[in-house]
């Protein structure tokens, strides 16, 4: 599979990549009943706190027989690595993109640790996505608005210079996202994706992180300007969540769980469909 043919295509079409992040059987089944309706190349990503959970050999066993079922290309992506060393491992159990998020590094570490990785990725076919800008919150709901800084977004020079150093196939940039759900969601800065778009490059695949939350009218224009790849975890956490509570409380007595789980499974499935039908057709 051409994992970059993939993203040149889905950049050439204005049709984006989406990655759903799982670490439980129900959230895969749920992203597999949901992805399948498209028949469209999607990511499954894991963190470092889902990929150490699952274990590295076990994801990528997991998206082998996914892609068997499916019948269509389905990428494995590490998700926000935080170290050379996990990514490495990552990349040597059979991941096929990995994630280093330098974000919180000042911008010349950040550099060298994406340069290192995409030295080592690049030499086994694999793609690096870099990071650049802070990029606030956790993949969950908070209370609170959300607050983002002019200081904390990604400058297009500084992206310029980033995926020219490090030799990134991707690069996540903060133009107003943010991870989680916020009780008022910011608005994305679209005019500053498309100076960083310019600046990066037609080659530099730009991907839009926490995708939960925001609306779908910015997420079309984002697409627009440059994104090529939606991440998505916390509304599949979401869903996982409530709806396992309801299926627990509906049936106090039940302890089986593949019994409890088919709830579960079509509110994930319903998420999956929700994000998708905004650039695809059933
Ligand atoms: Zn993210």
């Amino acid at each position: 599979m051409n994992i970059k043919k993939i993203f040149k295509t889905a950049q050439a079409k204005h049709l984006p990549i989406f990655q759903f992040n799982f670490s439980d059987l129900s959230q895969l089944k749920g992203i597999i009943n949901g992805a399948k309706k498209f028949k469209k190349p999607f990511i499954l990503g894991t963190s470092e706190g889902e990929s150490n959970f699952l274990g590295l050999n076990f994801a990528v066993a997991i998206k082998k027989e996914v892609e068997k079922e499916l019948g269509f290309p389905v990428i494995l992506n590490l998700d926000h690595g935080k170290s050379f060393d996990h990514l490495k491992k990552a990349i040597d159990a059979g991941y096929e993109m990995v994630h280093f998020d330098g974000s919180s590094l000042p911008i010349r570490e950040n550099i060298k640790i994406t340069k290192k990785v995409a030295s080592y990725a690049k030499k086994r076919g694999v793609l690096v996505e870099g990071e650049l800008g802070f990029l606030r919150g956790t993949s969950e709901i908070h209370r609170e608005m959300a607050k983002i800084k002019v200081k904390d977004m990604t400058l297009p020079r500084e992206a310029q210079l980033f995926v020219k150093e490090t030799g990134v196939d991707a690069l996540a940039p903060v133009f107003g996202n943010i991870h989680g759900i916020y009780k008022k969601m910011p608005s994305l800065d679209l005019k500053r994706l498309s100076m960083i778009k310019s600046r990066v490059g037609k080659w530099v695949f730009l991907v839009l992180h926490g995708g939960s939350g925001i609306p779908s009218s910015q997420i079309k224009g984002a697409v627009k300007k440059g994104i090529v790849k939606i991440n998505l975890n916390t509304e599949i956490r979401l869903a996982w969540r409530k709806v396992l509570e309801k299926s627990l409380k509906d049936n106090p007595q039940e302890v089986a769980p593949y019994k409890l789980a088919p709830q579960v499974i079509k509110a994930i499935e319903k998420v999956i469909v929700k994000k998708m039908k905004l650039f695809y057709k059933i």
